[in-house]
């Protein structure tokens, strides 16, 4: 059972422990590992975020100026200086130094889906020898909508269009052949912001759509530590995933240590209560498998 969502450097403002953003000490990737482990996983994946690294502002600087809303525009960007501040050379080092010394580790990335800048994109990760890539929506156009100092656009917006325009763009993703993994497929409900009815025909295109991409989706514990208090995705929308034979990994999107495999007890059951009986595992070189999903009750 692997993690496969895992970061190595928490957002802005960091707290004051762990190393700066962009260094990885001795014992920093072992102590995710260490406390995956200690959960039940046997591997972790890394994830980090693309958009943090320098490497890729030339491919996707200026994507928050795409929109009408200054307010919005002005957060994203300042977001995005503060948090530039990752090289990838020193992060692929890092992990695959891990796997050279032993550790049960995968290299991958969180890909952001900037529609308008994936060619660019995908040309950078050709460069360097990722196992797995999970595709992520964290920008509505100029909204950061996963962030908490711009949650005022759900209600300007409205609750039903902000699901429909972040649906729109992840339907987008999941079928174009950028990666094999959607991350947090609904994370446009963290913050606790619920249709009147449940989007099912947004769920239905998604669905449709990552059948066509061939891709996989995680059930991520993450939205359990959130106002929403429930895995991403939502139980309807997996349960429609298991019923179109779309394959699953388990995901804690830790980015401390101690979040590493976090509630994965409850995301196996959570994604058994589903159908699920397989997750989707990922060999050095990207090769990728159907592996049992363990029952945490019967060990
Ligand atoms: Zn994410
Ligand atoms: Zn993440």
């Amino acid at each position: 059972m692997g993690d496969y969502h895992v970061h190595l450097h928490p957002h802005e403002p960091r707290p004051e422990h762990g190393p700066p953003p962009g260094e990885y000490p001795p014992g920093h990737v072992d102590a995710f590992v260490e406390r995956a482990l200690s959960r039940g996983a046997t591997e972790v994946g890394f994830t980090e975020h693309l958009y943090r690294f320098v490497e890729f502002a030339p491919a996707i600087e200026g994507f928050w100026a795409e929109g009408a809303r200054q307010d919005l525009t002005e957060q994203s960007r300042q977001m995005y200086y503060d948090e530039l501040n990752l090289h990838l050379d020193r992060y692929v080092e890092a992990v695959t130094g891990a796997r050279d010394r032993g550790l049960p580790v995968r290299l991958g990335m969180e890909v952001d889906w900037f529609p308008a800048h994936a060619d660019r994109i995908a040309d950078i990760l050709a460069q360097y020898p990722f196992d797995f890539l999970v595709g992520s929506v964290h920008w509505v156009g100029e909204w950061a909508l996963d962030h908490p100092a711009v949650t005022y656009e759900y209600e300007r917006r409205g609750v039903r269009r902000a699901y429909e325009d972040y649906f729109a763009l992840v339907t987008e993703l999941a079928e174009a052949g950028l990666v094999q993994v959607l991350g947090h497929a609904d994370v446009v409900k963290k913050f606790g912001h619920r249709c009147e009815q449940e989007p099912v025909d947004l769920y239905e295109r998604l669905v449709a759509a990552v059948v066509r991409g061939g891709i996989a989706i995680e059930v991520n514990s993450a939205g359990l530590r959130k106002r929403i208090a429930e895995p991403y995705p939502a139980p309807t929308l997996l349960r429609m995933f298991h019923a179109a034979g779309v394959p699953i990994t388990l995901a804690s999107d830790a980015h401390e240590p101690h979040e590493a495999a976090d509630r994965f007890d409850d995301i196996t059951r959570y994604a058994r209560a589903a159908g699920y009986r397989e997750q989707l595992a990922f060999a050095v070189g990207g090769a990728a498998r159907l592996v049992p999903l363990s029952d945490p009750d019967v060990r």
